[in-house]
């Protein structure tokens, strides 16, 4: 496979490298932004601080700080588990957004000049057991309103990655507590073969006498599995909407090379290329024709060869 048959099969991909978005995911936070009107919407004045949870590589911190554009450093806030090359106007936190210690982390920088969005775009690493998979991600985007409810001035915006798995309902009415407005999103640039959807939160309102508490997860692990299912009137159905301009590029579909028809067709590397991506040590093996090989004791050096005889 040649290194533009991902640019043919993944007119996304190929489109953010040309634009100097650091992923596909860029176009998510536009098409949903063409929407929804994110940061000029009914609910807020304008956006002037953002959190970007789960924001490696960095494409929606890139979105973000040309939105709010040239307010200087602090005013948008990145969070992610993986190191992350620096943006301009970007602060950022390497942690988990499920540990208390990173939560307290972005909530003590929003003290006393709360946030006006906060997205989240976190995934697990899928495992391919859909009921894991769902549970990890719902983990996530609690973490996340969690911390939200600690940054959020009221009338915030809050926008969610969200699996729309069996359990969805359950979340949304946990959300609907919160924001008077809960939408699920479907931009074109998210692949219908993919249950990924975003939960766009509108008007942040929590309920009277509601105190943000970072020790109590929004998910109770013990949970009735039937109330889980929430129905009857209890059942929260929320519109659920596409978006992102239809005659745009269908991103399940592949393209031929020459997009415009006729305009020769150019590689460009990727804007930002991983800085400690985990294959990197394989990387490494394979330059040095080690891969996949067997290490015998005569190859290592003396040290190790010793006690591999042991
Ligand atoms: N929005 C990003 C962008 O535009 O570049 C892409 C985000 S990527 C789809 C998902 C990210 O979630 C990964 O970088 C991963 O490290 C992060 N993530 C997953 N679990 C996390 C956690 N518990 N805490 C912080 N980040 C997490």
């Amino acid at each position: 496979m040649g290194r533009t048959s991902k640019d043919k099969r993944d007119v996304y991909y190929r489109l953010a490298k040309e634009n100097g978005w650091r992923a596909r995911s860029a176009f998510k936070l536009l098409q949903l932004d063409e929407e929804f009107h994110l940061f000029q919407g009914p609910h807020l004045a304008g956006v002037t601080r953002a959190v970007d949870l789960c924001a490696a590589p960095g494409s929606w911190s890139q979105v973000l700080s040309q939105k709010i554009g040239g307010q200087g450093s602090g005013h948008v806030v990145a969070v992610d588990l993986q190191a992350m090359a620096p943006l301009p106007g970007v602060l950022q936190i390497q942690g988990d957004i499920t540990q208390l210690s990173t939560a307290k982390e972005i909530i003590q920088h929003f003290e006393g000049r709360p946030a006006d969005l906060v997205v989240c775009d976190g995934a697990p690493d899928v495992t391919g057991l859909h009921d894991v998979d769902e549970y990890m991600q719902a983990q996530l985007l609690l973490a996340a309103l969690n911390i939200a409810t600690h940054v959020l001035k009221p009338g915030g915006c809050f926008v969610a990655k969200i699996f729309r798995g069996r359990d969805v309902t359950l979340i949304y009415s946990q959300l609907r507590v919160f924001f008077s407005s809960v939408l699920c999103a479907k931009p074109r640039s998210s692949r219908n073969s993919s249950i990924e959807a975003f939960a766009v939160c509108q008007g942040y309102d929590p309920p009277e006498g509601f105190l943000p508490d970072l020790t109590k997860p929004l998910l109770d692990h013990s949970y009735d599995p039937d109330f889980n299912q929430l129905d009857g009137p209890t059942r929260i159905i929320v519109p659920f909407v596409t978006c992102g301009d239809l005659s745009s590029y269908d991103s399940d579909r592949s393209y031929p090379l020459d997009l415009e028809g006729g305009s020769e067709y150019k590689y460009t590397p990727p804007t930002q290329p991983p800085i400690s991506p985990p294959y990197q040590e394989a990387c490494t093996l394979k330059k040095k024709g080690r891969l996949a090989k067997e290490i015998r004791p005569q190859d290592c050096p003396i040290s190790t060869a010793d006690t591999l005889s042991q």
